[in-house]
């Protein structure tokens, strides 16, 4: 993986893979401006997010922790359980169709932005080179000089940051699937007593080195299936970062042609997958808009007005009608709320802190002991929080006679437990007009949370048990 000499990138290879296949290094130069700075302010936000969300408590378990050992999954709260996973198909769908109806709308804002590849590669691993090793052209020269000390010394600082950083987003990431204190006594213990735990996170810190320090941006064009699915999701309407080549072209020097770029290829050094913007929009583009603040630089310095590269449609930079609503916006829109507005009813409704199972007792539907007809049911409560709590249960048919007897008190469940009991309905031969519904009321705290469970009491028919005595 070596670099060669400047290249001209075109439309029919890509810059960054050379005839003979090897890696040709992209070092992009730097570049200051409006969306650098923002987009450098939400990646350290972004980064700050994942860092911290293993540290923040909601109901007693961190924001995001997917306790595979325990089957436990917690997500900003919510808790979910093997049996309630399906609501993940909704959560999928209307994520993913989210993102369908925002690249239909704004291209890959995703991949230039958010995309927690582009984040910390743009973020951590590329300031870290700029750090060590200096600016494009210091680190263009450093490629090609000779093994001196000072070079195997700054080649020795780079990559150990980069090995740190790559050890530190896989102890982050595996603190998601075991949480930090058990991390902590696991790193404590020693990777042999952990031995598993200890593979995958040097094996992803391996790959996460070997992707940030060498693969780079061929993962964006190569691997990620996104990048893929851009041409089926963008139009002629979709907003995406493209050259005014009705303003640039012809193209050359100050006053030597009209058009207004001055064909200083500042587009092309900052741009870090190395293509050339003025040759339309293409598959490398990851939108992270480095040209636009780039070019903006030359147009101010040439007294031109800003936005010869800029976000806009192919139909707003050949002077045609923008259209911002079409068709496929409205039906992405429509899948993206259907699957989110599915999946926020069952989570503020059907996903609770608690699951109660209840079922009748196999056996008899009823018993009868002389004064009395009984029911008995078996109920099952399910802790999912990471901590203790306390179930009562009642029924609400008291008035009519019912009563209940085995599970009236006070039931004390410990974290993440759970525990099965036996209730028993009873009426007064008396009190009893024949079957019935009666509802439980089980109140759980912490939580507040109450629960109401319909069951059918079963018995004989009541003109049996008020037969005068023979
Ligand atoms: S930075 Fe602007 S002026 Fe310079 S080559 Fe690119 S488009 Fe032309
Ligand atoms: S063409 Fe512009 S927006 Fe696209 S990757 Fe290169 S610098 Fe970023």
């Amino acid at each position: 993986m070596q670099s060669s000499g400047p290249k001209r990138p075109n439309l029919d290879s890509v810059t960054t893979i050379n005839s003979d296949g090897s890696h040709y290094v992209l070092h992009p130069a730097d570049v200051k401006g409006r969306f650098t700075s923002m987009r450098r302010v939400f990646g350290i936000v972004l980064l700050a997010v994942y860092v911290l969300l293993p540290w923040i408590p909601i109901n007693g378990a961190p924001a995001v922790f997917l306790d595979v050992e325990n089957r436990r999954f917690h997500i900003m709260g919510l808790t979910l359980i093997p049996q309630d996973l399906w609501v993940m198909f909704f959560a999928i769908t209307g994520v993913g169709f989210a993102l369908f109806c925002v690249t239909s709308l704004l291209g890959r804002l995703w991949c230039g932005w958010a995309c927690p590849y582009t984040v910390f590669l743009e973020h951590v691993f590329r300031r870290i080179e700029r750090l060590v090793e200096g600016d494009a052209p210091a680190r263009k020269k450093l490629d090609v000089s000779p093994w001196t000390g000072r070079k195997i010394t700054l080649r020795i600082i780079k990559q150990t940051l980069y090995v740190i950083c790559a050890g530190a987003i896989a102890h982050v990431f595996m603190s998601y699937f075991v949480s930090l204190p058990r991390l902590y006594s696991y790193v404590q213990e020693g990777p042999m007593a952990h031995a598993t735990v200890f593979t995958f996170v040097v094996t992803l810190t391996a790959i996460l080195w070997f992707c940030f320090s060498m693969f780079r941006e061929q993962f964006c064009i190569l691997m990620c299936p996104y990048g893929r699915l851009q041409s089926a999701l963008t139009d002629d309407d979709t907003i995406v970062i493209g050259y005014d080549e009705k303003r640039g072209e012809p193209r050359g020097a100050v006053g030597k042609t009209e058009g207004a770029c001055i064909d200083c290829r500042r587009c092309i050094n900052v741009c870090p997958t190395g293509i050339d913007i003025r040759n339309g929009l293409q598959l490398e583009c990851i939108g992270c808009a480095a040209c636009i603040d780039a070019c903006d630089e030359i147009m101010i310095k040439v007294d031109r007005p800003k936005g010869l590269i800029r976000y806009d449609s192919h139909n707003g930079l050949n002077r045609q009608k923008r259209r911002i609503l079409r068709p496929r916006i409205y039906a992405y829109m429509l899948l993206a709320l259907l699957g989110l507005g599915v999946l926020a009813t069952i989570a503020s409704s059907r996903i609770r802190p608690y699951t109660i199972e209840f079922n009748r007792m196999r056996g008899a539907p009823y018993y009868m002991d002389g004064s009395m007809v009984r029911n008995h049911f078996q109920f099952r409560i399910l802790n999912k929080r990471n901590q203790p709590a306390t179930v009562t249960m009642s029924i609400k048919n008291g008035d009519e006679g019912f009563c209940l007897s085995g599970a009236d008190g006070v039931i004390t469940l410990p974290a993440m437990g759970e525990m099965q009991r036996t209730a028993v309905v009873i009426i007064a031969n008396e009190a009893y007009t024949g079957s019935k519904d009666v509802v439980f009321t089980i109140h759980a705290e912490p939580g507040n949370v109450t629960f109401e469970q319909t069951v059918r009491f079963l018995g004989p028919d009541p003109r049996s048990l008020h037969l005068p005595p023979k």
